[in-house]
C-alpha cells in the first residue's frame, strides 16, 4: 500500500510530525500488507477499527454503540458507523467511502486508510520529504468572471485581495511567492495550471470564497484532489483515471489538514470539513495543492466579515502560519 521506508530516518523525522495538528508523533511501522487484515465487502477493501487501533498503537480504543474513539495523549480520532466523515482532533474529514459495520466492527476503506488517515495521523511517513521554498498563489476568478456575488461585494475582488495579503504574509515568513494573477484579469483554469506547473520546489494554494442560495450557509471548507477510484465529496461517480495531481495524494491531504485545522481554530469559523473534488486546477497541477474556500459571501453575517479587510488579513496570516507548520511537518530537513 505504501512504500517501506528507512526506520532511522522516520524516527528522526517523527518529531516534526506533531507540527501538523499539534500531535505527538505516533511511532508505528510502515503500512505493509502483513500488518493488515483486508476484508472485501461489497467489492471494496476495508480494514477494521481494531486493526487501526493496534497498528497505530493508540493508547485507548473505545466502542460506544456506533462510535469508535481512538486516543493518544495529543490525538483523538473518532469514527461513526454509517458516517461519511471522521474527526481528528475535532477537525472534520470527509471520507471517500462511509464507515460500515461488519460483525460488530467498524470498517474503514483501504483508500481512506492510505489516502487520508495515514498521511494525517503520521505525516512524517510521507514517502519523500517535500522540498519547497515557493508558494504558487491562485486568486480565483477575475475580470468578467466575478465568481460569487454577495450583498457586500464580489468573490473575484476578495480572492485577489486575500491572495496579495497571503503573498506578503508568506514572504515575511521566508517563502518565495508567485501569483497566477495579481490584478483584475481573466485566466482560464488551464492557464492557471500551466503557470503553476512552471515552478519547481513549490506548493499550490488556490483562494476562493463560497456562495449558496441558502443565506444560512456559513463556514470554511478546504479541498484536496479526490484520489483515483473515489468520488468527489459533493457527488458524482468514482473516477478511475489517474490525474497529474494524484501523484501528490498524501501531500495534498497533509497540506489541506495543516491549513484547514489551523485556520478553523484561529478564525473560529464554522468547520465545513476537508473535502475531495476534481476541480480543474487540482487535477492538472504537478505539485501538492489545495483549494481553500474562505467563507460564504452570500451569508449576511459571514459576507460582512469577509468584506472587512482586517478579517482578510487575519485569514492570510493564518494560512501563512499553516504553511510554516506544514513545512515543519513534512518539508525537507
Ligand atoms: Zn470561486
Amino acid at each position: 500500500m505504501m512504500q517501506p521506508h528507512v526506520r532511522s530516518i522516520a524516527a528522526l523525522r517523527s518529531v516534526a510530525a506533531c507540527a501538523l495538528l499539534g500531535l505527538a508523533a505516533l511511532m508505528a511501522p510502515s503500512l505493509q500488507a502483513k500488518d493488515w487484515d483486508i476484508f472485501t465487502l461489497g467489492g471494496r477493501e476495508y480494514v477494521s477499527d481494531e486493526n487501526v487501533a493496534k497498528f497505530y498503537a493508540f493508547e485507548r480504543f473505545a466502542k460506544q454503540d456506533d462510535d469508535r474513539i481512538f486516543k493518544h495523549p495529543s490525538l483523538i480520532m473518532t469514527w461513526k458507523i454509517g458516517s461519511e466523515s471522521i474527526y481528528v482532533n475535532n477537525i472534520k474529514f470527509n471520507l471517500s467511502f462511509p464507515v460500515i459495520e461488519n460483525g460488530g466492527m467498524a470498517m474503514l476503506s483501504t483508500v481512506d486508510l492510505a489516502k487520508l488517515v495515514d498521511p494525517v495521523v503520521r505525516p512524517s511517513y510521507i514517502r519523500k520529504p517535500i522540498e519547497f521554498d515557493t508558494v504558487v498563489i491562485d486568486a480565483g476568478h477575475g475580470a468578467h468572471d466575478t465568481g460569487a456575488k454577495g450583498p457586500y461585494g464580489r468573490e473575484k475582488d476578495y480572492t485577489l485581495d486575500t491572495s496579495l495579503r497571503l503573498s506578503k504574509a508568506l514572504q515575511a515568513r521566508g517563502f518565495k511567492t508567485v501569483m497566477t494573477r495579481s490584478e483584475d484579469v481573466f485566466l482560464t483554469l488551464g492557464q492557471r495550471v500551466e503557470f503553476a506547473n512552471r515552478y519547481k520546489n513549490a506548493i499550490f494554494v488556490s483562494i476562493h470564497y463560497n456562495s449558496s442560495g441558502a443565506q444560512a450557509s456559513n463556514g470554511i471548507e478546504t479541498y484536496a484532489l479526490a484520489p483515483q477510484g473515489t468520488r468527489s465529496t459533493n457527488g458524482g461517480s468514482p473516477w478511475n483515471s489517474p490525474l497529474n495531481g494524484n501523484t501528490s495524494d498524501a501531500e495534498n491531504i497533509a497540506l489541506a489538514t495543516a491549513v484547514h485545522a489551523h485556520v478553523i481554530s484561529d478564525i473560529k469559523a464554522v468547520d465545513r470539513g476537508i473535502k475531495r473534488a476534481r476541480f480543474n486546477v487540482l487535477r492538472g497541477i504537478n505539485k501538492p495543492g489545495i483549494l481553500f474556500e474562505g467563507g460564504f459571501v452570500t451569508s449576511p453575517s459571514e459576507g460582512k466579515l469577509i468584506n472587512d479587510p482586517a478579517h482578510r488579513e487575519r485569514l492570510a496570516n493564518s494560512i501563512a502560519d499553516a504553511v510554516v507548520r506544514f513545512q515543519t511537518a513534512v518539508g525537507k530537513k
